[in-house]
């Protein structure tokens, strides 16, 4: 178990092109692998990796209430996307803070695993939100610029 910082909004990192993976190597498997127990120990349902200060396109997800589906996506593109849901979204980038955010409400998204299989994952509701918060990003998106109104405070234990 290894526990990467978690970046903060301001952190110029946030706002960079990550890079795709070119081979999923054991380096790659142990990014993976901090990423979920840094996103677990936070208790955040998304982690991409610029968020640790790392620019590969690597997320990983996990939205089930028992924390015990995790997802890994290595260079992730939503290759179809449909309907939009509006809703409050929040990140571990911008703790204490949620806005509302509309996105679509089903995606599907081609990646690769931890194996280097390529793999296609349909995501409703919060995972399809997940997904694409997380994607945004692998291009220097952070929620806050879609945004709609502002952000408010959260409960730090909700
Ligand atoms: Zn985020």
């Amino acid at each position: 178990m290894a526990f990467r910082k978690i970046r903060t909004l301001g952190d110029p990192v946030l706002k960079k092109t990550a890079k795709p993976v070119t081979e999923v190597n054991d380096k790659i498997k142990e990014l993976a692998y901090d990423m979920l127990d840094t996103m677990y120990a936070a208790n955040g349902v998304g982690l991409a990796a610029p968020q640790i200060g790392v620019l590969k396109r690597i997320v990983v997800i996990d939205v089930s209430p028992e924390g015990n589906q995790p997802i890994v996506l290595i260079n992730p593109e939503i290759v179809s996307a449909s309907g939009s849901q509006t809703g409050d979204e929040g990140c571990l980038s911008v703790p204490g803070k949620a806005g509302c955010v509309t996105r679509p409400n089903e995606v599907t998204v081609r990646a690769w695993n931890l194996k280097m299989k390529e793999i296609e994952v349909k995501g409703t509701e919060l995972l399809a939100r997940a997904l694409c918060h997380e994607l945004d990003h692998l291009d220097g998106i952070v929620y806050v610029e879609k945004v709609e109104g502002k952000l408010h405070d959260v409960n730090a234990e909700a």
